[in-house]
């Protein structure tokens, strides 16, 4: 039984075919630069290595029909038919108030995610585009949506409301959501299965630490807190989104550029800020930042610094707030790949009883391991996320309960 994971962003539609029998990710790649002079497409299988060919394409229905015709395709493609794929499961950023959980999309579903447009306006009108080019090159086969924000939904009201007046919640849905959902869900049950414990009486924090990067609060292995809000913006400092602010400085920054418009203002703040911003490295990618900052660039090393201090931060508030936990994940491109920001984040925590073992952390390695010393109270690990298994486990199970 095979199973299609659809991502669908503003220029690029990623996918991967799973065979859920032994839970393989046989195909996989993207189209990017949809719109543009020119499109890339990148495709992969377990037995085809990368091809990258340049092509024209318009809009998401045209990368959608490369895709399908690919893995169409006699010799190199990895279906005989498009009815042996059960399923397609779509990553979807934003459920805004109307998804608590992963739905099968029927007409209402979609009038519903259109809703949610103004919540999430950067995604979710291309993940709308992708769902219905995906319905008409998959004709009959039924697509699930799996939401980024659907793990969060069992924070209580006081983590999840924010102190405006309430009719902000009411009338426009303003409350925390929280984002990486599916990524924090997977490494839970994964460190459960690590640590022996079962998934309903795991207590964690996992660090989802990428380009963007939230922490969460693991309780019975169920979300109590999560660092990102409304929108993925708040909480660490980012690649270049800024974290948490005093919002005083939006009003501030508004009243003394009143031209500002606010896409401009999102764009400083989701675009031009964060780790980006502070070391001057564009993008502010942790590996050049890391190089510059052992190179002894100071702007570079500052940036680091903030967001380590950030996500340390976040860690010792939800220690406290869980009153004990049996681990910490580190998961996504820093969280699995730099010791140094791992070091940074956890050093000094000895008297809470985290104590990372340097020698175990040390590796440029994104392999699933404990990298606890052997007298740390708390296991610390990282785990490779794997969002895409994720989407196709839960879509199959939409589709196993219909
Ligand atoms: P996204 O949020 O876009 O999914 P990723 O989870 O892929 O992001 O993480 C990208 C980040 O991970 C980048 O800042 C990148 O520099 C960082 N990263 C990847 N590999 C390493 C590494 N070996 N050392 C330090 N940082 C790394």
């Amino acid at each position: 039984m095979k199973v299609l994971v659809v991502n669908c962003g503003s220029s690029s539609v990623k996918y991967s075919l799973f065979d859920m029998e032994n839970q393989q990710k046989i195909a996989w790649g993207l189209v990017e630069c949809i719109g543009l002079e020119e499109a890339f497409y990148k495709r992969q299988t377990l037995t085809v290595p990368q091809v990258k060919t340049s092509c024209k394409v318009a809009n998401h229905f045209e990368a959608v029909q490369i895709i399908i015709k690919d893995l169409l395709d006699e010799k190199t493609g990895s279906i005989k038919d498009i009815k042996e794929i059960a399923v397609i499961g779509h990553r979807v950023v934003h459920g805004g108030y109307k998804f608590s959980k992963p739905v099968l999309v029927n007409e209402q579903v979609k009038k519903d995610l259109k809703e949610c447009y103004s919540i999430a306006p950067l995604h979710t009108p291309h993940h709308y585009a992708g769902i219905e080019a995906v319905e008409k090159m998959l004709p009959g086969i039924p697509s699930v949506l799996v939401f980024d924000t659907a793990f969060h939904q069992t924070m209580p009201d006081y983590a999840y409301r924010y102190a405006i007046p309430s009719e902000y919640y009411e009338q426009d849905h303003v409350r925390r959501y929280g984002m990486h959902g599916t990524s924090h869900k997977y490494v839970t049950q994964k460190a459960a299965a690590m640590l022996n414990i079962p998934v309903d009486k795991v207590n964690l924090i996992t660090c989802h630490l990428g380009n963007g990067s939230s922490i969460t609060a693991i309780k019975n292995g169920k979300v109590i807190d999560t660092s990102m809000g409304f929108t993925p913006l708040a909480g660490l400092v980012m690649g270049t989104r800024c974290g948490d602010i005093d919002p005083a400085v939006i009003v501030h920054i508004l009243a003394k550029y009143p031209k500002m418009t606010s896409d401009q203002l999102n764009n400083l703040l989701n675009k031009q800020s964060g780790v980006a911003a502070v070391s001057g490295i564009a993008g502010g990618d942790m590996r050049e930042v890391e190089d510059a900052m052992l190179a002894g660039d100071k702007k570079a090393e500052l940036a680091f610094n903030m967001l380590c201090y950030s996500g340390k931060k976040y860690l010792c508030a939800y220690y406290g707030i869980l009153n004990g936990i049996d681990g910490i994940v580190f998961t996504a491109g820093i969280g699995e790949n730099s010791p140094l920001t791992r070091a940074k984040i956890c050093e000094g925590l000895d008297n809470l009883g985290i104590k990372i073992d340097k020698a175990l952390n040390e590796p440029r390695s994104s392999k699933e391991r404990f990298i606890s010393a052997s007298d740390s109270k708390i296991k610390v690990m990282v785990i490779p996320t794997n969002e895409e298994l994720m989407i196709a486990r839960e879509s199959l199970e939409v589709l196993n309960k219909k």
